[in-house]
C-alpha cells in the first residue's frame, strides 16, 4: 500500500466521520482536518479511514488550574475580585516591588489541602515554594511563585465513569501556585500599535492538579475534568468559572499503535479553557498526530496552541516556550510542614463529597440512580433539592419536579438557579398541595408556570386563578352526566364491553373542569353514571 500526505492549506473543521470519499474503486481518499492521505487500495489491503484510527491509541494527561475561592491573594491582601477596574487590587507585594515581602494566605493553604484530601493524594510533610524565572509583561515579579520539586501533596486517584464503564485515573501531584497578570491585546481604539495590561490577577491563588497518563479518549479526558471540577465546586474550594478562567486546563497528548509498549512523543496543547475546546482539540491532535505517523513522519514534542477560530491546533513559537526556569527555593516564603497544619481537622470539617451525596440521596429519598445523578451534578442544585425536602416536599415529588419541569425552564431561560424565582421552600408548598389533592398535578404546572415567571407562591396563584381541586362529586356527577348524555354512541360502545371507551369520557370530564376534577373521584363517579344508575 502506497500511502501520500499532502498539506492542503486551510480547512475548516471537517470531521473524520465525514471523510471524502470523492476517489473511489482503485484508491480511497480521505481527509484528516488539516492533511490529505490518500490510501492507494490493493487487493486484500483495503482500509477505511476508521480502520486506521483504530489501530491507535491516544495518551493524555491533563494540568488543570483552579483559583482557589479566597477574598484576597496568596501571598497580600490584595482582593481578588474578578471584574473590579484594571490595577485597582495591587500592594508592592503582587506588584513585586523591590523589598516587599510576601506572606502565605493561611485560607488558601487550608483550601489547597481540602482539595488533596477530596482527590485522595498524601499529604508531602514538606512542601516548598520555588521561583519559577521568565520574563513577561504580564509578570512584575520576573517570576512566578510556585512549589517545584516539593508539591504539597502526591500519588492521589479519581473515579471517572464513561458510558456506565468505571476507571481510576492516577493524580501525580498537586501544588501551590501564584497567578500572572494579563495582557489586554485587543478593545482598544490604539489595540493596533499599544497593549494594555491588567495586574489584579497577579498573586491570585492557584492550585494545579497534575494527572496521570491514564486517560485514553477525549470522553475520558471530559469525565475526568468534568469530576474534577464537580469535586472542587463540592469541597467550595474554588468557584471553577471557566468563562472567568477560575478553571484551565492544558493536555499532554500523544498515539501509539495499540499494544505498544512505550508512549509516543507528546504534545502539550493549552488554551483549553472549556469542555467544548477540550473534546475538540483532543479530538484533531488526536487525528493529526495519527495522520503524520500514517505518512511516515515523525512528532515533534512541542507546546500547541488550540485555535478556537481555526478549529485546530498550531505549534506556538518554540522561542516562546523554550524556557530555562532556573527554579530555585523562594527565600521569602517558609517551607510548609505538614506536621504542623491540622489536616485531620480539615478533613473532618470537609463537605460531603458528590459520590457520598448521589449514594445518600438514593438510599434516604427512595430516588433512582439516574435522578440522583442528576440533582446532585451541581452543588447548587444538590442543596437547592434539601432545601426543598427540609420544607417538607416528598423526596421522590420532589426529585421529579426539579429533573423535570424546574431544569427544563432554567434551560429555556439560560437562568441559573441562583436567580430562580421560585425558592425550595416555594416548591415545596406547591408539591404539598398536589400531594393532599388541593390541586391536581396538571394544574400544578400552570401553576409552576407561573411561580416561575412571577415568584408569586403557590397558594396566590391557586387563590387568584381558581384553580383549586374540584373535589365536590354532586359537581363532578352533573358534568360526568352532561357528557354522557351527548355521546350516546360512546355509551353503547362502553356498554357492549368496550372498556377502551372510558378514557374518553374521563377526558372530557377533566376538559369541562379545566384539568382540576379529582381523577380518582371522575373514574368513580363516571363508572356510577356509565353503569346508569
Ligand atoms: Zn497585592
Amino acid at each position: 500500500m502506497q500511502l501520500l500526505l499532502r498539506k492542503a492549506a486551510r480547512y475548516p473543521t471537517f470531521h473524520f466521520s465525514t471523510f471524502n470519499r470523492a476517489t473511489r474503486g482503485c484508491k480511497l481518499a480521505f481527509q484528516i482536518r488539516d492533511a490529505i492521505i490518500l490510501l492507494y487500495h490493493e487487493p486484500n489491503n483495503h482500509r477505511s479511514a476508521a480502520e486506521v484510527l483504530n489501530r491507535y491509541e491516544a495518551v493524555i494527561g491533563l494540568e488543570v488550574h483552579a483559583q482557589l475561592e479566597t477574598l484576597t491573594k496568596a501571598f497580600c491582601g490584595c482582593s481578588t475580585n474578578f471584574g473590579d477596574a484594571p490595577n485597582s487590587n495591587t500592594c508592592p507585594v503582587c506588584l513585586g516591588l523591590p523589598g516587599a515581602l510576601p506572606v502565605l494566605n493561611k485560607k488558601a493553604l487550608e483550601l489547597a489541602l481540602r482539595a488533596s484530601l477530596a482527590i485522595n493524594c498524601t499529604i508531602q510533610e514538606r512542601s516548598r515554594f520555588a521561583r519559577k524565572n521568565y520574563f513577561y509583561p504580564d509578570l512584575p515579579k520576573g517570576y512566578q511563585i510556585s512549589m517545584y520539586e516539593l508539591p504539597l501533596a502526591t500519588q492521589g486517584w479519581l473515579d471517572i465513569e464513561v458510558e456506565g464503564a468505571h476507571k481510576r485515573i492516577g493524580i501525580t501531584r498537586l501544588h501551590m501556585e501564584d497567578d500572572a497578570g494579563k495582557s489586554l491585546h485587543e478593545g482598544f481604539a490604539d489595540s493596533d500599535r499599544w497593549s494594555y495590561i491588567d495586574f489584579n490577577r497577579c498573586g491570585v491563588p492557584l492550585i494545579e492538579i497534575v494527572s496521570e497518563p491514564d486517560l485514553r479518549t477525549p470522553a475520558e479526558a471530559y469525565a475526568y475534568l468534568n469530576t474534577l471540577k464537580q469535586i472542587l465546586e463540592y469541597m467550595e474550594v474554588s468557584d471553577c468559572n471557566m468563562e472567568q478562567g477560575s478553571l484551565r486546563c492544558d493536555a499532554n497528548v500523544s498515539v501509539r499503535l495499540r499494544g505498544a509498549p512505550k508512549f509516543g512523543t507528546k504534545a502539550e496543547v493549552k488554551n483549553l479553557n472549556s469542555f467544548r475546546y477540550l473534546s475538540h482539540a483532543l479530538e484533531y491532535e488526536i487525528e493529526r498526530q495519527i495522520g503524520i505517523l500514517e505518512s511516515g513522519g515523525t512528532i515533534a514534542q512541542e507546546t500547541r496552541l488550540w485555535n478556537v477560530a481555526a478549529g485546530r491546533t498550531d505549534p506556538m513559537r518554540s522561542k516562546e516556550f523554550a524556557h530555562d526556569y532556573r527554579y530555585f527555593p523562594d527565600p521569602d516564603l517558609l517551607p510548609v510542614s505538614a506536621s504542623h497544619l491540622n489536616v485531620e481537622g480539615i478533613r473532618l470539617s470537609m463537605p460531603e463529597l458528590p459520590a457520598a451525596k448521589l449514594d445518600r440521596f438514593q438510599r434516604e429519598h427512595g430516588i433512582t440512580p439516574y435522578d440522583a445523578g442528576v440533582l446532585t451534578a451541581t452543588r447548587s442544585l444538590a442543596d437547592y433539592f434539601e432545601a426543598a425536602v427540609r420544607s417538607g416536599a416528598p423526596g421522590k415529588a420532589a426529585a421529579n419536579w426539579i429533573s423535570v419541569e424546574l431544569l427544563r425552564r432554567l434551560n429555556e431561560t439560560g437562568k441559573d438557579i441562583a436567580d430562580c424565582l421560585v425558592r425550595p421552600e416555594g416548591l415545596a408548598e406547591l408539591l404539598k398541595k398536589i400531594e393532599s389533592k388541593e390541586i391536581t398535578a396538571a394544574s400544578g404546572k400552570k401553576v409552576f408556570a407561573t411561580m416561575f415567571e412571577t415568584g408569586k407562591s403557590a397558594s396566590q396563584i391557586v387563590a387568584a386563578e381558581g384553580l383549586g381541586q374540584i373535589s365536590d362529586s354532586g359537581a363532578i356527577e352533573e358534568i360526568a352526566r352532561a357528557v354522557v348524555a351527548k355521546s350516546p354512541d360512546n355509551v353503547a360502545k362502553y356498554r357492549s364491553g368496550n372498556e377502551g371507551v372510558f378514557k374518553f369520557f374521563v377526558g372530557q370530564v377533566m376538559r369541562e373542569t379545566r384539568g382540576q376534577a379529582n381523577p380518582q373521584l371522575v373514574n368513580e363517579v363516571l363508572k356510577k353514571v356509565l353503569a346508569g344508575s
